[in-house]
C-alpha cells in the first residue's frame, strides 16, 4: 500500500554532518600554513575582475545561467556598478574567498563602510530588503564565477556532479517554488537547486526572497492559478497547516476535472518550498504571506506539513529542525504523500521523488568527498544545528 515509501529509504547510512552550513561551508583559513596537506583542495582567493573590466557586469545569459528565469535584477546591477565604481576611487581590488562570496583584504574594509553608510540612508524597511538581497546576490555571483559550476554550485572542477544527475519530468500539475533567502543562493549545501537540477526550471522554479523581479514572477503565477492552487510547505506552530491528505485526500480529484473545464484558468498546484535557515524562515514566510496578500488581499496563506517528514530525517541526521529546513527531502516527502492519494497515484510521483532522492543522494556523496579530500572529518559533530540546507 504505501510503495511511496520507498522515497524514505535511504541508500546507505548518510554522514550526520552533511547538513551542517558551518561545518561543509565555512571558509578556508586565511594563513595558508594552517593546513598545508590539503591546501590544494581550499578554496582560492578570486578576483572578480580577472577578465576585462566590461566583463565585471552580470550578463542575461550568466544570471540565468545560474538557475534563475528572470532578467538581472535591477538592483543587483546597481551593486554591481557601485563595486566597480568603488574599485576605480579607491585602487584597491576586489577579492573573494571561501564559498558564499564574501570579500576580502582591503576592499572588503571600505566596501563594509560604504554598504552600511547606503543601508542607514535608506528609509523604509522595503528599500533595507532588496537592497541586502542585491548585495549579498552580487557578491555571490561575482565571487562564484568561474569557481562554482553553474548547474550544481559546487566547485567546478574538482566536485561539479552534474553528470551524474539525472532528469526527470515532473507531472505538469505541480509547480514548486524555491523561496530562497539571499543567503543560500549558490551555497554549496543547498538542496533547493536540485529541484530544477532535476525537473527544470519551469517545474521547480528560483525566487529569491527580496529581489523585486523574482517576487513578481511568482505572484502573477499565483494569480494565474488562483487562490485555492497555492500552498506553503512550512510546520510551524504559528501557522495554520494542513496534511497532505486532509487538504487533497477525498474529492479533491473532482474539484481538478471540474476546474480544467474553467476556460483560461491554470489549474497547476503551486507549492512553494521556503528555502532558507531555520532561523530566517520566519521572516521568509511572513514576507510570502504578504506577497501572496497583496494578490489576493488576505492574509490566509494555506500551509500543508508532512506527516512523514520527521521520520525521514532522523535516518539523515539527528537535529529535530532539519525535517523542517531541508528543502529537497520537503519535496520528496510531499510527492510520496501525495502519490499515496488515489488521486494522484496515477501521475508517477513516487519515480518523481525517486529521481530526487537520487540527487540528493549525489549531492550528499560529492559534499563528503570534498570535505574527506579537504582532510576534515566525515563524523564531527554538529554544533550548529540551525544551518541546514
Ligand atoms: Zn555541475
Amino acid at each position: 500500500m504505501f510503495s511511496a515509501t520507498r522515497a524514505f529509504t535511504f541508500k546507505f547510512p548518510l554522514p550526520s554532518f552533511a547538513f551542517s552550513a558551518k561545518t561543509l561551508m565555512e571558509s578556508p583559513p586565511r594563513n595558508p600554513k594552517a593546513n598545508v596537506f590539503n591546501s590544494s583542495s581550499r578554496s582560492p582567493s578570486r578576483k572578480a575582475d580577472a577578465r576585462d573590466t566590461d566583463d565585471v557586469s552580470i550578463t542575461l545569459q550568466e544570471w540565468q545561467g545560474w538557475g534563475t528565469i528572470s532578467l538581472v535584477p535591477a538592483k543587483v546591477l546597481e551593486v554591481v556598478e557601485d563595486l566597480k565604481l568603488l574599485e576605480r576611487t579607491n585602487d584597491a581590488q576586489m577579492t573573494f574567498g571561501g564559498n558564499g562570496g564574501k570579500l576580502q583584504g582591503e576592499f572588503k574594509i571600505q566596501e563594509d563602510k560604504k554598504h552600511r553608510a547606503t543601508y542607514e540612508a535608506l528609509g523604509d524597511s522595503e528599500k533595507k530588503i532588496q537592497f541586502f538581497a542585491a548585495r549579498q546576490i552580487a557578491c555571490r555571483v561575482l565571487g562564484s564565477r568561474d569557481y562554482l559550476c553553474q548547474k550544481c554550485w559546487l566547485p567546478l572542477e574538482e566536485d561539479c556532479m552534474c553528470s551524474r544527475v539525472k532528469h526527470s519530468s515532473l507531472w505538469p500539475g505541480i509547480r514548486f517554488w524555491l523561496y530562497m533567502h539571499p543567503k543560500d543562493f549558490l551555497r554549496q549545501n543547498n538542496t533547493g537547486k536540485l529541484l530544477w537540477q532535476v525537473f527544470g526550471v519551469q517545474s521547480a522554479t528560483l525566487c529569491l526572497f527580496g529581489i523585486p523581479e523574482h517576487e513578481e514572477i511568482m505572484r502573477n503565477a499565483f494569480k494565474f492559478s488562483g487562490k485555492d492552487n497555492v500552498w506553503c510547505l512550512y510546520a510551524n506552530k504559528n501557522a495554520v497547516t494542513k496534511s497532505v491528505h486532509d487538504a487533497f485526500g477525498q474529492g479533491f480529484s473532482d474539484g481538478i476535472e471540474h476546474s480544467s473545464t474553467v476556460k483560461n484558468e491554470d489549474k497547476t498546484l503551486n507549492f512553494v518550498l521556503i528555502d532558507g535557515t531555520w532561523s530566517n524562515s520566519a521572516a521568509m514566510f511572513r514576507r510570502l504571506k504578504e506577497q501572496t496578500k497583496s494578490v489576493w488581499g488576505e492574509e490566509d496563506l494555506p500551509c500543508i506539513s508532512l506527516a512523514t517528514g520527521a521520520s525521514t530525517m532522523h535516518k539523515l541526521r539527528p537535529q529535530p529542525s532539519w525535517d523542517r529546513t531541508c528543502t529537497a527531502a520537503a519535496a520528496i516527502g510531499l510527492l510520496s504523500e501525495l502519490q499515496c492519494l488515489p488521486e494522484f497515484c496515477s501521475y508517477g510521483l513516487d519515480k518523481q521523488a525517486e529521481a530526487l532522492e537520487d540527487a540528493l543522494v549525489v549531492l550528499l556523496e560529492a559534499l563528503t568527498t570534498r570535505r574527506l579530500r579537504m582532510g576534515r572529518s566525515i563524523t564531527r559533530k554538529v554544533r550548529h544545528a540551525s544551518n541546514v540546507c
